[in-house]
């Protein structure tokens, strides 16, 4: 009986040289050298640059590109992101200090989040960044630190929408949601802070991400477009500003495709002169992070024991869930699906075997790869987890166990 296995998406980004994954043109073993320790994460800025050239090739030109730095964090790769994008989306005071080290102009960076502390508001406000605001209490609350500081804010009415992104593996809008303003409450709401002097810059609308479904992406464009074009007209107000989720997603699992953007660039164009013709003047941003930058990165550790279990092979390494939750399935992942992975530094062998890489948490939920087929790895060897550059490090519990944190780099 012969099956074709679903193959894994996500992993022919990095070129491989002498049995070696090349990452910044560096072989790994190299880079590991370099790093000085393991485990680690890699972002190959050559990569980052090449994904946003990607997307803008494929979007129509008078549309911003913003890039949500929650995504990854790490100041480095923010820079180099600073220099490529028209924006940045921060959702904490942390990142908003990092979004404002590249010395990116404030008036585009954008500060969204449920929750923000007047401290925090403070702070957006003082810088002169956009405030997304998520309530009509955070409405309020600015007014009076905009007044006390005496800086108009520039605000931007996040709306919570009545559809949300079908298909999507983070539905952020639809239904009763902590994120933004019902859409029915948001003419009010617009007309409360023109009362207050501080008009609306514009609408923000998220309704969801990680989607591989180019047709349920420009649907849930199109829908927030005419759901702005409504609002605004509610409200007989300009519109500055349109800031659209993009959602686009990227392949993690067995069978998954890469997402075609052509179909939704297309769309986005024909979104935009609809918007010029009711609303002349709003320039429309599409925010992202881990289309951006999530296939850019690996995470890599290296195989401290190998050992037999009643007859399956495990890969025990140095690293793990602590690092990586999502790779390890505990983020978000109903059932948990391996990421594409492979041995690094034997790259195109040919001995394989079925395998299980696993960490050194004393807990059964930490796997990196759960009976897969690898190349047959030795102790010393490099387990690299692909699609790593978003959500990896930032969204983990390094604490747990107290294990070293892992290093990381931008090649
Ligand atoms: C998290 C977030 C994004 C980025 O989502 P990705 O899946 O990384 O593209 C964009 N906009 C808002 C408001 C977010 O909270």
């Amino acid at each position: 009986m012969s099956t074709t296995k679903p193959v894994h998406a996500g992993m022919d980004q990095f070129a491989v040289a002498g049995g070696e994954l090349l990452v910044g043109t560096i072989p790994l073993s190299r880079l590991a050298q370099r790093v000085g320790s393991t485990p680690f994460y890699a972002y190959d800025r050559a990569l980052l640059t090449q994904r946003v050239r990607h997307v803008r090739a494929c979007m129509p030109p008078d549309l911003r590109l913003h890039y949500s730095i929650k995504a990854n964090p790490m100041p480095a790769l923010v820079q180099h992101m600073a220099g490529l994008v028209d924006g940045l989306d921060v959702a904490s005071a942390g990142e908003l200090a990092t979004a404002l080290d590249t010395g990116f102009n404030p008036a585009h960076i954008s500060f969204a989040g449920p929750g923000k502390t007047d401290a925090e508001l403070t702070r957006a406000i003082a810088a002169g960044v956009s405030l997304n605001v998520e309530s009509e209490g955070e409405i309020e609350r600015a007014a009076r630190i905009a007044d006390r500081i005496g800086i108009a804010p520039r605000v931007v009415v996040r709306v919570n929408p009545d559809f949300e992104l079908k298909g999507s593996g983070m539905r952020m809008g639809g239904g009763a949601k902590p994120f933004g303003i019902d859409a029915e409450r948001v003419p009010d709401c617009l007309r409360r802070l023109q009362a207050l002097g501080m008009a609306a810059q514009g609408l923000h609308i998220f309704s969801g991400s990680q989607s591989l479904k180019a047709e349920a992406i420009a649907e849930s464009h199109t829908r927030s477009v005419e759901l702005a074009l409504r609002l605004a007209d509610a409200a007989q107000q300009t519109l500055p500003g349109l800031y659209l989720g993009a959602g686009f997603g990227i392949p993690y699992f067995a069978g998954e495709q890469r997402l075609d953007l052509a179909p939704i660039g297309d769309n986005l164009a024909d979104c935009l002169r609809r918007f010029d013709a009711a609303l002349p003047g709003t320039r429309v941003s599409v925010e992202s992070g881990r289309y951006l930058v999530g296939e850019a990165g690996v995470y890599v550790a290296r195989v401290i024991d190998r050992k037999v279990s009643r007859g399956q092979v495990f890969l025990v390494t140095d690293g793990g869930l602590h690092h990586h939750l999502a790779a390890s399935g505990n983020f978000g992942q109903v059932i948990r699906k391996n990421y594409p992975a492979a041995v690094g530094n034997r790259m195109g062998g040919e001995d394989r075997e079925n395998v299980s890489v696993v960490g050194p948490l004393c807990t059964p939920l930490d796997v990196l790869a759960e009976r897969m087929d690898l190349v047959r790895a030795e102790v010393g060897d490099l387990v690299v987890v692909f699609q790593s550059g978003a959500y990896g490090l930032s969204a983990s519990p390094t604490a747990f166990l107290g294990h070293p944190a892992p290093a990381e780099v931008l090649v």
